[in-house]
């Protein structure tokens, strides 16, 4: 293989300009060119195609967002999209493709490698919903921002002895709110995964008052409910003046933290291997701490597992 293309897909996350670089440099070490395709699927379908070199990955190991941009394609879901998508990569010469995305973005990597087109998949969202990987590029990000917002708005709760509900990203998934939540000493957290028990939470808030807690918190992912929503069925339950903060897209951008660029790192030059290996079809993880690779078509039809061990340390810690 001589030639690859490489493109961002679905939502940004932290890390991914990590993941770009070292797909970038892997494959000049290689002597492999390298195209990167601007704005996701869609501008694969219209030929928004450069060819990358060393210089072009400078200076973005520490940025956020993606510099090949990206986007959410309808026409590329259609099979003439798909066949559009496969025309400009061979007019270009390229022979196998890198998406960085999430599960969206890894069914249209699919249906190209279905249609014998080779792909890798590289998992980058903040949401950290994929199977087959310990955690998604833009994940530790995402969840440091979270948690920094979570410390500030703590020390506001506790000067003004208030109950807070703080809404996090995650709609199917409740890994932000877990983790964040078992980081920031929630009273409570909410997830997707799990039935929510309006009472418990109510009485755990009760129980911290009665020993003289002067706050408590209280993460809700957004897939469960608005935090709006809890804030008043909370307030109206304990009497206790509640306050409301939705962090909303603060938790996308940002620098990435040296764990995310690790990460990227290693999964974007695994991914580069896969492809000059002659594999396709597969996604690259990391598992344990080792780099691990999985069938597209397994992933797409597991379901990433919240650690529920780790939901009831966070209530046996919020006692
Ligand atoms: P993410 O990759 O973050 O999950 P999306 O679900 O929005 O984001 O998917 C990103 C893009 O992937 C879509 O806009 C579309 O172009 C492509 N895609 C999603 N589902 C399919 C599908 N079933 N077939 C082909 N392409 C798809």
């Amino acid at each position: 293989m001589k030639k690859i293309g490489i493109l961002t897909s679905g939502g940004d996350a932290p890390g991914m300009n990590a993941a770009i670089r070292a797909v970038v440099r892997k494959a000049i070490y290689h002597n492999v060119e390298v195209f990167g395709i601007m704005n996701g699927y869609q501008g694969l379908i219209e030929g928004n195609i450069e060819r990358m070199d060393v210089g072009s990955v400078g200076d973005i190991i520490q940025r956020g967002g993606t510099v090949l941009l990206t986007s959410r394609s309808e026409e590329f879901k259609s099979d003439e999209g798909q066949q559009k998508a496969i025309d400009q990569l061979n007019k270009f010469g390229i022979e196998g493709l890198i998406v960085i995305g999430g599960d969206g973005s890894f069914r249209g990597a699919q249906k190209l490698t279905e249609k014998g087109y080779p792909c890798i998949g590289i998992p980058g969202t903040i949401d950290n919903d994929i199977p087959g990987t310990d955690f998604t590029i833009g994940f530790d990000t995402a969840l440091n921002t979270v948690i920094e917002a979570v410390d500030r708005i703590r020390d506001t709760a506790t000067s003004h002895e208030r109950t807070t509900v703080i809404e996090v990203m995650g709609r199917d998934a409740g890994d932000i709110a877990l983790w964040a939540g078992l980081s920031g000493g929630a009273e409570s957290i909410l997830i997707p995964e799990e039935k929510e028990d309006f009472q418990d939470i109510i009485d755990r808030i009760n129980r911290g008052k009665e020993r003289g807690k002067k706050h408590s918190i209280i993460i809700v992912a957004e897939g469960v409910g608005s935090g709006f929503e809890y804030g008043e069925r909370i307030q109206e339950a304990t009497g206790l003046e509640t306050r409301v903060s939705v962090l909303g897209y603060i938790q996308r951008g940002g620098t990435p933290t040296a764990a995310d660029r690790v990460l990227a790192s290693r999964l974007g030059g695994y991914a580069v291997e896969m492809l000059l290996d002659g594999k396709a079809g597969r996604m690259v993880g990391i598992q344990s701490n080792r780099l691990t690779d999985h069938d597209i078509n397994d992933i797409l039809t597991e379901k990433h597992i919240v650690d529920l061990k780790m939901y009831n340390l966070s209530k046996e810690l919020s006692i």
